[in-house]
């Protein structure tokens, strides 16, 4: 993207922010560093010079820019509802074009071109977490043909610390008797870690595969654990007919239909909104509704939920860019979640659960972090 497509798309957007400041306390980025250039103001300020003329991209933009989490939180405490985040994401399409960009994104192009998945494995390991199954079949979960397709995701299909959560999600469709199926190596990246690099236009390649995928399958849903690639999925992909869900809704869906019957759990737990399912994809009632239809389960909030739940970090590529930030973040979440005195915290996100539970062992606290699929297996084990 070029300073005229950029103004021309952004510029209206932009001029809406009058310099309120009411975003500030609600942004985790600048709540880390106090730094305006890290604040949403900020960062609009700078978007505005750029394409005012009065400044030009330079790597003090770029780190600028590129350390935003995508998270969404100021826009739900701005009144004009800047749209933050997107200003943020055009930004970086255009810093990219300037070759400003954190060099690492080229690893990421270079595995998603080359291998289709973010961690540069050969892409039939996708079935990997198959094997955890143990009492199935090899293969069993790959079919020519079913209803549903679940999509895996390429942080759940190789990073064994959130391998369980298509164990576990695999296992509820069965027990439910979902006619469903896995793409396997046939699966490839949605393309979401393209967006926050600033380079959107490489994913059509990935998102034409997985389309196809879809068609030849004859599927009339697809199913998410993965938020961001649900979101991605919502907003890009071209499928009419096919119905799109997050495992939350449909899980939710299982159990107003009996086709799941939760047993009582004597147990206390928070719930984590993932930015790209609650804020981004609106998706806050199904998880709760899922938590709340187990007996005995009781459920305490986060200081800050749903609309201005707080990012655990692992947004907007800023793990890979900056994990120092990243840990900080995630240090302000693991005391939010502290605060509830709550037995666990499940979320509906894998790479909340690799960064809440990744933080919490490097910070030496024995914090419970599950995935809403592993509890709701074990309540209907
Ligand atoms: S982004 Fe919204 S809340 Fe933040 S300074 Fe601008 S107008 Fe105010
Ligand atoms: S999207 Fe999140 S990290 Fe980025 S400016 Fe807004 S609140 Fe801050």
């Amino acid at each position: 993207m070029n300073l005229a497509q950029l103004r021309r798309m952004s510029y209206d957007e932009v001029a809406k922010c009058n310099k309120c400041g009411f975003c500030l306390p609600n942004c985790p980025v600048y709540l880390a560093e106090g730094k305006e250039s890290s604040a949403p103001r900020g960062r609009n300020a700078i978007t505005r010079a750029v394409i005012e003329g009065r400044l030009e991209w330079s790597p003090e933009i770029e780190k600028s820019i590129f350390s935003c989490l995508g998270c969404g939180a100021c826009t739900a405490a701005c009144f004009p509802k800047v749209k933050t985040k997107d200003l943020v994401f055009r930004d970086r399409e255009c810093l990219v074009g300037e070759g400003l960009y954190p060099k690492i994104a080229d690893r990421v192009v270079r595995f998603l071109e080359e291998k289709h998945n973010i961690s540069d494995d050969d892409n039939q390991e996708r079935a990997e977490w198959q094997e955890m199954m143990g009492d199935m079949p090899e293969g069993a979960l790959e079919k020519e043909r079913a209803d549903v397709i679940f999509f895996v995701g390429c942080v759940a299909s190789f990073f064994p610390m959130a391998q369980k959560i298509p164990v576990n999600m695999a296992r509820i469709l069965r027990k439910a008797g979902v006619d469903f199926t896995v793409l396997g190596g046939e699966e490839w990246c949605c393309g979401f870690p393209l967006i926050g690099t600033g380079m959107p236009d490489k994913m059509k390649g990935l998102m034409e595969h997985n389309i196809k995928k879809v068609e030849e399958v004859g599927a009339k849903s697809v199913v998410f654990t993965c938020p961001s690639c649900y979101h991605t999925w919502k907003s890009l992909y071209q499928l009419p007919g096919v119905e799109l869900y997050h495992s939350s809704q449909m899980l939710h869906r299982m159990v107003q239909d009996g086709l799941i019957k939760p047993k009582e759990m004597k147990v206390t737990v928070t719930y984590h909104d993932p930015c790209d399912l609650g804020r981004n994809s609106g998706v806050f009632q199904e998880p709760r509704q899922v938590l709340k239809a187990i007996p005995g389960l009781k459920l305490v909030e986060l200081a800050h939920n749903q609309m201005l739940s707080m990012c655990c970090g692992g947004g907007g590529n800023v793990e890979m860019v900056n994990p120092e930030l990243s840990a900080m973040v995630a240090r302000m979440k693991l005391q939010e979640i502290a605060d509830t005195k709550a037995d666990m915290v499940v979320s509906s996100c894998q790479q909340c659960l690799r960064t809440i539970a990744t933080r919490a062992r490097r910070e030496k606290q024995n914090l419970v972090v599950k995935d809403l699929t592993e509890l709701v297996f074990e309540a209907i084990e």
